[in-house]
């Protein structure tokens, strides 16, 4: 048995913010009483090269440099502190490691201070830390995994434009088809019709602002949707935004909603 421990708490692909520009996003974590475990999985093939100054993951072919990659142990060292950020009173271990899923993939110049190994290696690595005596009473440990638990479920991710810093006013702007992404025209309350693909939407405009979340902002006000929709009517999006799965903050005209994931 892999983990003997009853307790035990196993995320996969845990996404956090810890504040508005930085965020942890780590592959699997592991929540032992005696240890947390971070593991992330580089689903690379073929020869890899570890290189420092600057650190960078690079993929050999023929002794040639074919391609460079942001180094993984930097990523799992920065994950590490920002688990450490959010646990700052709590001694537990927090370990590290880097696997490749393939066997076919041959390390070069691997650094000796993190654990780098291939997937079937793991339920031995994790026997091994298993042997570690439990330092967090139950109490800690509930608590820890209720809040990791509760920090992955809230995770909103950041919008495209943000990511890619992009003026979202240079984005089209009205009610646009899902088919063809042209302006959809309005024929009658419900009814929207595309001129270039000929589709017909009944109600498009909820899609609309759930994109609208997706690419502009995670907090959009009412006055947002519509000038990105280029609605005129307050009403049209209070109404819509009422029947969405969204939250809200602020008052009155100030409100802002988000969308619930
Ligand atoms: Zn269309």
């Amino acid at each position: 048995m892999l983990f003997p421990q009853h307790q035990l708490l196993i995320i996969p692909d845990l996404h956090t913010r810890l504040h508005s520009k930085r965020h942890i996003q780590i592959d699997t974590l592991i929540l032992t009483k005696s240890y947390m475990l971070i593991i992330e999985i580089k689903n690379i093939t073929g020869t890899l090269r570890f290189k420092k100054d600057p650190n960078q993951l690079v993929r050999i072919i023929d002794n040639i440099e074919e391609k460079s990659y942001a180094c993984p142990l930097t990523q799992l060292d920065r994950n590490c502190d920002g688990i450490k950020t959010l646990f700052p009173s709590i001694e537990l271990p927090i370990i590290q490691a880097l696997v490749f899923p393939s066997q076919n993939t041959i390390i070069e110049d691997a650094p000796k201070n993190h654990h780098i190994f291939f997937a079937k290696q793991i339920p031995l690595f994790i026997q091994k830390l298993n042997t570690q005596p439990p330092i967090l009473t139950n109490h800690q440990f509930n608590r820890i995994a209720k809040q990791l638990t509760k920090m992955n479920n809230n995770f909103t991710p950041d919008s495209l434009c943000n990511r890619m810093n992009i003026n979202p006013e240079i984005l089209k702007k009205g009610v646009l088809c899902k088919n063809c992404n042209s302006k959809l025209h309005r024929k009658s309350l419900q009814t929207w019709h595309c001129k270039t693909c000929l589709t017909t939407e009944r109600n498009p405009i909820p899609s609309n602002i759930e994109d609208l979340f997706l690419l502009i902002k995670q907090d959009l006000s009412v006055k947002d949707c519509m000038h990105y929709l280029e609605i005129n009517s307050r009403y049209t999006i209070y109404n819509s935004l009422k029947k969405m799965n969204v939250g809200k903050s602020g008052y009155k005209k100030t409100t802002k909603y988000n969308i619930l994931h």
